[in-house]
């Protein structure tokens, strides 16, 4: 059975807003799983349901089997970590991780040892004394995660936790958050609109819009094999093939002439087309003229104007193939498996 069950949940609020809209989750012991989604989509919605902040309008919320539904929140055991960090400026260190042991009447030899460890594990030992106002974000944060975690929670949340830090301290802090969760081996509902970072640091993701489930999966699957053409254009970059007779043309040589229907969007991801030489016999391939080409270093990304739409292709390891200028003529193939066929209703037929 999974450890966090949540079933049918729907939120109202006051004024006629619906945030959730029959959310159903299953999360197993142990995992890393992220709520990934735009900004309104009712991420932080759904995950203060779980914390118990917010009352769901109807649906059940159960952790290890017990149902949390009409738990208050402080009664809940399950630690939370904000986007703004919620360190209290005028308490050491120590003191602000000790506070969430406070209200559940640890003695205090155990806290002695319990905030110690957490300190430990988010390595802010040697500042344990020391007053937050002076930190940095990144250390700041490691206090409310310490703070979240010296409860021995049954769950841990996480609201975009790193969306005020920079993007190099947010990669660093994603890894740490990481590693200190596989050591901890605790279940975390993390909320984000990076897809990036969900990719990174999740086991399994769960893609939401507008209220609703759209997919949930491993970050392989969510990038790989998206199953709505919302996921696919939120997850990654995406090409849009135009309908017409170029496109028709082209499914036609890729035997895939029996999948189309009016109305499919055909798809493809810009690493999946490669350039070949221009003439050569290739089923698949399509002519372009190039529009832009942005040298990025690692890889360079090619804007084409083929007749069955534009076309954005990833070139890597662009300093030792030769990358064709604006305005040159090229041929492209597209990887016939690659190629993603979604219906009106945006659902994954192909
Ligand atoms: P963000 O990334 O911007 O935080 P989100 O995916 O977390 O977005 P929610 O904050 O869950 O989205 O909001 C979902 C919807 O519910 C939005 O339309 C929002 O305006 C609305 N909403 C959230 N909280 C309240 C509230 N207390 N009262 C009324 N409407 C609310």
């Amino acid at each position: 059975m999974a450890y966090l069950q949540v079933r049918d949940a729907t939120k109202s609020f006051a004024g006629g807003t619906t945030a959730l809209r029959g959310v159903s989750l299953d999360v197993r012991r142990g995992e890393f799983f992220t709520l990934l989604g735009p900004s309104g989509c009712g991420k932080t919605t759904l995950l203060r349901a779980i914390a118990g902040f917010n009352p769901l309008t109807s649906g059940t919320i159960a952790v290890d089997g017990i149902d949390l539904t009409s738990v208050p929140p402080h009664k809940r055991d399950i630690g939370m970590v904000f986007q703004d960090y919620a360190v209290f400026p005028h308490l050491s260190v120590f003191d602000n991780v000790a506070f969430g042991l406070k209200p559940r009447k640890v003695p205090p030899a155990e806290v002695a040892r319990r905030v110690p460890e957490a300190l430990e594990a988010v390595r802010l030992a040697a500042l344990a004394d020391r007053l937050p106002a002076a930190m940095s974000g990144g250390q700041q944060q490691r206090i409310g995660l310490a703070r979240a975690m010296v409860i021995n929670p049954r769950l841990l949340l996480m609201d975009e936790p790193l969306s005020n830090l920079d993007a190099k301290l947010r990669i660093e802090l994603r890894e740490e958050i990481r590693d200190i969760q596989q050591r901890v081996g605790i279940a975390t509902i993390y909320v984000t609109h990076d897809q990036e970072e969900a990719l990174a640091i999740s086991d399994r993701i769960c893609v939401m819009s507008n209220g609703h489930v759209e997919q949930v999966g491993t970050p392989e699957a969510i990038y790989g094999d998206p199953q709505t053409l919302f996921v696919a254009r939120f997850v990654g970059t995406l090409n849009e093939l135009e309908r017409g007779p170029a496109l028709a043309d082209l499914l036609q040589r890729l035997d895939l002439g029996a999948a189309d229907r009016d109305g499919v969007t055909w798809t493809i991801r810009p690493e999946d087309i490669r350039l070949v030489s221009s003439g050569a016999a290739d089923t698949a391939a399509l002519e372009g003229v190039v529009s832009k080409c942005t040298y990025l270093g690692r890889e360079a990304h090619l804007h084409l104007r083929t007749p069955a739409g534009d076309l954005i292709v990833h070139v890597v390891n662009p300093s030792r193939v030769a990358v064709p200028a604006a305005g040159a003529t090229v041929a492209v193939a597209v990887g016939r498996e690659a190629l993603m066929g979604f219906d009106g209703e945006g659902r994954r037929v192909a």
